[in-house]
């Protein structure tokens, strides 16, 4: 899927092109999206930060972390994500939830 039908088309399409990670542990669901700016090398970008900049209406900062609130790294639903501005703010989030569970 090219980035821009993703971004013109939306989550549905983003549903569909989803694809589940080999290995052990839950890892996070990456998509192929051609032309992402925030993509890898073979052009796959984490479908949480999709679904993030869909909703906020812009790209994602390399350096902007998406946390899973219920730490379920593939439930990419809408209220389970957290777009954090750095890895630091990021890992206080996790800090205050160990304190607080
Ligand atoms: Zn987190």
């Amino acid at each position: 899927m090219h980035y821009k039908t993703w971004w013109r088309y939306g989550n549905a399409n983003v549903e569909k092109h989803a694809r589940r990670g080999f290995g052990k542990g839950r890892r996070e669901v990456r998509i192929k999206v051609v032309g992402h700016p925030g993509g890898n090398s073979s052009n796959c970008v984490k479908r949480a930060r999709l679904k993030v900049e869909k909703v906020i209406g812009r790209l994602l900062k390399p350096s902007e972390v998406i946390h899973h609130v219920n730490r379920d790294s593939q439930d990419d639903r809408n209220e389970n994500l957290v777009a954090c501005e750095n890895q630091s703010y990021h890992m206080l989030l996790h800090c205050k939830e160990r304190l607080t569970s």
